[in-house]
């Protein structure tokens, strides 16, 4: 296990479309404990691969009393309602900002052996479902900021991803 180097803006990894895991073997099950180990060690509750350098379709996700979850080829199938979130990146620290995030969606994707998932989420873990599989596509939350004046220093205890 190792504890990976979480790359910040502006690095071009995170501006990247990752690729698509082709084969769940060995060194996907050992990027997924890395990446969980590196998100339990940071004040995140997600993690998607590019942040750490790979430029993998794969997320973490470490809801506060849940067990971790680690999503491959992970796909939003439907989103629900609109809310605003505020919302802070562990690519991009220091800042939170506000912006709108559905209510609740429903994501599938692969487990670890290669199993189907399918979640349905709301709330916190609806967000960072949101949040991660935007780092696939290379996109920021600060893409979804309606104006800059929506940006403001983090508060110690705020959530990021
Ligand atoms: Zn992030």
């Amino acid at each position: 296990m190792a504890i990976i180097h979480i790359r910040e803006l502006p690095d071009p990894i995170l501006r990247q479309k990752a690729k698509r895991v082709r084969n769940i073997d060995g060194s996907i099950r050992r990027l997924i404990t890395d990446m969980i180990e590196t998100m339990h060690a940071a004040p995140g509750v997600g993690l998607a691969a590019p942040q750490v350098g790979v430029p993998l379709r794969v997320i973490v996700i470490g809801m506060p009393e849940d067990d971790d979850i680690a999503i491959i080829n992970p796909q939003i199938i439907r989103r629900n309602g609109e809310r605003l979130v505020n919302e802070g990146c562990l690519s991009i620290p220091g800042y939170v900002g506000q912006i709108k995030r559905a209510e609740s969606v429903r994501a599938k994707g692969r487990d670890q052996n290669g199993k189907e998932i399918r979640i349905k989420a709301d709330e916190l873990l609806a967000q960072a479902l949101e949040h991660e599989i935007d780092h696939l596509n290379g996109v920021l939350y600060i893409d979804h900021l309606e104006s800059q004046d929506k940006l403001r220093k983090i508060e110690p205890e705020e959530t990021q991803f």
